[in-house]
Formats: structure tokens, C-alpha cells, sequence
């Protein structure tokens, strides 16, 4: 397993210390599923809240996605719930006492999957609760008594409301990727839910940034909490390399093309901005030769899980995405970021190029810039306070027939008439609810209604050198700059 202390050395504080899962003392069936997972070292977010947390803090945590957060909370808080440890099969003798909260239902399976594997060991049971999905089953787990509970918080107020779940004997609150959940209006449903634990307990709030809001829900909610950054807020992974690439849209699907065959990257995430963007561009794709599967929140929980399992079994090499969909999400060894629509805001940026250069490893992120996105690029060198130099990129002929298929919309429609982007509170884990919701016209499209059929075997070569070997040839378009090799002119890291 690789040292990910000296991978992180550049956003290690000069007081953190490096210390080894071994000095840890963790309890034995902890320790055990630590060292199987291949775990030596802590990286900097673990060596520093692992001792707060055991100590029984609460805990301010600014650390980018792929940090190695997950056991940075869930550690500690197994290993002090071990006192309360047993094998009864009594639901009343595994009371809630760990509550984990996060904004989207791929991150709360994430999360409670990591959970899972730490105390595969111990007698202390792990569920997670989520919307899109049958209540029933998760009913049926919650009644059988939970120490530790994964929630996205709408359906956790589901089973609160059904009487499903008890936290008066709560001891420790994560909440997870705070600023999203404030970004998509959870606020008042944090609120309720607090409301209901013990006003005694532990409380860890995780955040990419800590704008004023985070700090006025931290004032409210903690208490006499250490702030722990480990990286500078909105700094982009330093493992990554970007590039941004002058390219107008008719000519990004080429672009795209280009850089996948002239890298030989085998898999990569798209980001649009748009679902309906989304779902039109992983077709386009698909009918290029490309196997791809599209990840938005207009798709089903069923769909959505199915096309991340795929592109994590290799069945697919893009993933197309949407900022709602791919938040957060952890896949290992994701070479390459598109950012086939720059984002609205450049804090999404941020979140995006995480995806690749995760714990240590190194990444590309590729940002299609057309003319009309000046504005948005602006946005993101004040955010990275780095002068950014848009590149040309040089096409060859024999990529495959990349025929006009209309405008991809890339949101910028609905963003302008709402004034907002197309992230919607309702997009996420929401179940049932009491109170009536807004509807809305859901933009579904069939195709992805279907279920999942890899186009070709997973072992197949990357589809987009068999695509690129195709006859076909499309006319380059007077947009594209003729054939030279220009050098990368944005190798610098931002972080
Ligand atoms: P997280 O930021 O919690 O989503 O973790 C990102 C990835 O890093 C996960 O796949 C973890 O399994 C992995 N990870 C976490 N801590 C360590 C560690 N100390 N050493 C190696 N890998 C780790």
C-alpha cells in the first residue's frame, strides 16, 4: 500500500503528525480491518482528528473528497461505541448511537460501505437510509437496532416521522459534506433532526470550504469544536494536471475523442451541466463507439447505482455526469476529468477535478472552454488564484464520424431562468414526505430507461481506438486549428 502521509506532505501542517495506524491502539478487530484493507499509514486528515475524536471533541473539518475523511471520523467514533459493544440479538440492546448524515444516496451507500468494512470485526451494526428507495427494507433494518446509521437527512425525517428509529440515545453526529447539504436547502431539515438528539453528544462537521454559513451552522450546532484543515479550502487536488482547451461546441465530442486516444486513457468522467445534456451527450457517445453510461438525477436509484457498478467494474470507460449525480463519489483510479461544460460555479470545479489525483494518485482534468465561457474561467483562476492559458488542440483526421446531432444542452437555459443551476433539493434522497411537493416536468429519456447492456465485452480495447481505426472520416471544422504540437502550457499545480 503506498505511503499516503508523503503523497499528502504538501498540505500537511507543520504540526501534523505522521504516525503510523500501528501507534494508533486501535482495538483489535479495528486494527485488524485497518491493516486488511492495506492501510499503513494515516493521511493527514486521520492523524489529526483520529486523537480529537477519541478524545471525545467535536470537530470543524475542512478536507477535500479522497482525503481518507471516512476513517478520519468513523475510527474513532467505532472505537469508543465499542463499550457498548454485544452480541444480543435484542434491537433495544443496539440503540442508534452514531448518526452519519450526507446529501446524496451515492454518497451515503459510499460512506456506509467504508463503515461496513471497519467494523466487519466488531458486533456493532451499520444501515443506511436513503431516499428513491423502498422504505420497507431499511424499516425492517432499523427496527432490528442500528449503533450506527448512514442517512441522507429527507429520509432519515421519513423514518423519524414513521416512528421507525429512536435517537434519543444518539452520541455522535457526522455531518458530511456540510456545504452541499446547506447548497441544496437541507438546512431546515439539519435543524429538525438535531432537534431530536440529546443535546449531550459529539458533533463532527466535515466541509470542502467554510464559508459563513457553515460557520453559523458550526456556532449553532458545536461545541468548543477543533478546526482541523488539512487542505486549503478550494484548492484543487495537487496531484492533478489541468488543461483548458479552447474548443466551441459542436467541436467538444471531437475534442473529447482526441484527448482520450492521444492520452489512452481507458476511463475518464464527463461533466455537463444538464441532465438532459447529460443524457444526449452519453448517447452521442455511445453511437460513436464509446461505452459509456450516464449518471443524473432524473434517473432511478436502481439506474443510478447500476451505472456507477458498471463503470467501477470496468463495463464502461465514460461515465457522463451531472454535479448532483457524481458529488463526492469515490472510484479509485478515475485517470481523467472532462469537464465537457465548464461549470456555473467554479467551486463545482473543485468537486469535479477530485474525482482523479484521489488519495495520492495522479490525474488529468480536461475543461472544454468555449468563447462564451470567459466569465466562467475568470471564476475559477479568482477561486485557484491562478492565471489560467487556454490551449489549442490539435485534431487528427481518422477520429470516428462524429455527425451534428443538434444542440447538447449544457443548462445554461434553465440556470438563467431560475437563476440557479438545475440542482434541486429534490433531486436528491428524498422518500416520501409529509408535506406536499413542488412538481416538476421530468425530462426522461427511454433510452436510459433500459437496463445496462455493456456494447462490448470488458476486456475490448478502450472502444475509442477501435473507433478512431474506424473509416468515416468527418471534415475538421474551420473552428479547429491546424495540425502542430503545442506544448501543455498549463502544466503548473494550482494547490
Ligand atoms: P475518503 O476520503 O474517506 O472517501 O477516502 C478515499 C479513499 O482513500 C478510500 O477509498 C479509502 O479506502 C482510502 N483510504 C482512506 N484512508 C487511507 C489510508 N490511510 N491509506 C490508504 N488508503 C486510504
Amino acid at each position: 500500500m503506498t505511503d499516503l502521509t508523503s503523497e499528502f506532505s504538501a498540505e500537511l501542517n507543520s504540526d501534523t503528525p505522521i504516525m503510523a495506524f500501528a501507534q494508533l491502539q486501535l482495538a483489535a478487530p479495528l486494527a485488524r480491518a485497518v491493516a486488511e484493507m492495506g492501510y499503513e499509514t494515516m493521511t493527514p486528515i486521520q492523524a489529526q482528528a483520529i486523537p480529537v475524536v477519541l478524545q471525545g471533541r467535536d470537530v470543524m473539518g475542512a478536507a477535500q473528497t479522497g482525503t481518507g475523511k471516512t476513517a478520519a471520523f468513523a475510527l474513532p467514533l467505532m472505537q469508543r461505541m465499542l463499550q457498548h459493544e454485544n452480541a444480543s440479538t435484542s434491537p433495544a440492546r443496539h440503540p442508534v448511537r452514531a448518526l452519519v448524515l450526507l446529501p446524496t444516496r451515492e454518497l451515503a451507500v459510499q460512506v456506509a460501505e467504508q463503515v461496513e468494512l471497519y467494523g466487519k470485526y466488531t458486533n456493532l451494526r451499520s444501515a443506511v437510509v436513503f431516499g428513491g428507495m423502498d422504505m420497507k427494507p431499511q424499516t425492517l433494518e432499523l427496527k432490528k437496532g442500528v449503533e450506527v446509521l448512514v442517512a441522507t437527512p429527507g429520509r432519515l425525517l421519513d423514518h423519524i416521522e414513521a416512528k421507525n428509529c429512536v435517537l434519543n440515545q444518539v452520541e455522535y453526529v457526522v455531518l458530511d459534506e456540510a456545504d452541499r447539504m446547506l447548497d441544496i436547502g437541507f438546512l431546515p431539515d439539519l435543524q429538525r433532526i438535531l432537534s431530536y438528539l440529546p443535546k449531550q453528544r459529539t458533533t463532527l462537521l466535515f466541509s470542502a470550504t467554510f464559508s459563513p454559513e457553515i460557520k453559523r451552522l458550526a456556532s449553532s450546532y458545536l461545541q468548543d469544536p477543533v478546526t482541523i484543515e488539512v487542505a486549503r479550502s478550494n484548492a484543487a487536488a495537487s496531484t492533478v494536471e489541468q488543461h483548458f482547451y479552447s474548443v466551441e461546441g459542436d467541436d467538444k465530442r471531437h475534442a473529447l475523442h482526441q484527448v482520450l486516444k492521444d492520452r489512452g486513457l481507458k476511463q475518464a468522467f464527463v461533466f455537463v451541466n444538464s441532465k438532459l445534456g447529460c443524457a444526449r451527450l452519453a448517447r452521442s457517445l455511445e453511437h460513436e463507439g464509446l461505452k459509456t453510461t450516464a449518471l443524473h438525477g432524473d434517473k432511478s436509484q436502481d439506474e443510478r447505482l447500476k451505472a456507477l457498478d458498471a463503470f467501477k467494474s470496468g463495463e464502461v470507460d465514460l461515465l457522463v455526469c451531472t454535479d448532483v449525480a457524481a458529488r463526492g463519489l469515490d472510484i479509485k483510479d478515475v485517470p481523467a476529468v472532462f469537464n465537457f461544460d465548464i461549470p456555473f460555479h467554479a467551486e463545482d470545479y473543485v468537486h469535479r477535478i477530485g474525482r482523479t489525483g484521489r488519495a495520492g494518485a495522479t490525474g488529468l482534468a480536461v475543461t472544454f472552454v468555449a468563447k462564451s465561457d470567459q466569465r466562467l474561467v475568470t471564476d475559477i483562476e479568482k477561486l485557484l488564484k491562478t492565471k489560467i492559458e487556454l490551449e489549442a488542440l490539435q485534431f487528427e483526421e481518422n477520429l470516428p464520424d462524429i455527425r451534428k446531432q443538434g444542440h447538447i444542452n449544457d443548462g445554461r437555459r434553465l440556470y438563467r431562468e431560475d437563476g440557479s443551476d438545475q440542482r434541486r433539493p429534490e433531486d436528491f434522497a428524498r422518500g416520501p414526505r409529509s408535506e406536499p411537493r413542488r412538481s416538476r416536468p421530468v425530462q426522461q429519456d427511454p433510452f436510459f430507461e433500459k437496463p445496462y447492456e455493456p456494447s462490448l465485452p470488458p476486456e475490448a480495447a478502450p472502444a475509442w481506438e477501435a473507433a478512431a481505426g474506424r473509416p468515416g472520416v468527418r471534415t475538421i471544422s474551420s473552428n479547429i486549428k491546424t495540425k502542430r504540437k503545442v506544448p501543455a502550457l498549463f502544466q503548473a499545480q494550482v494547490a
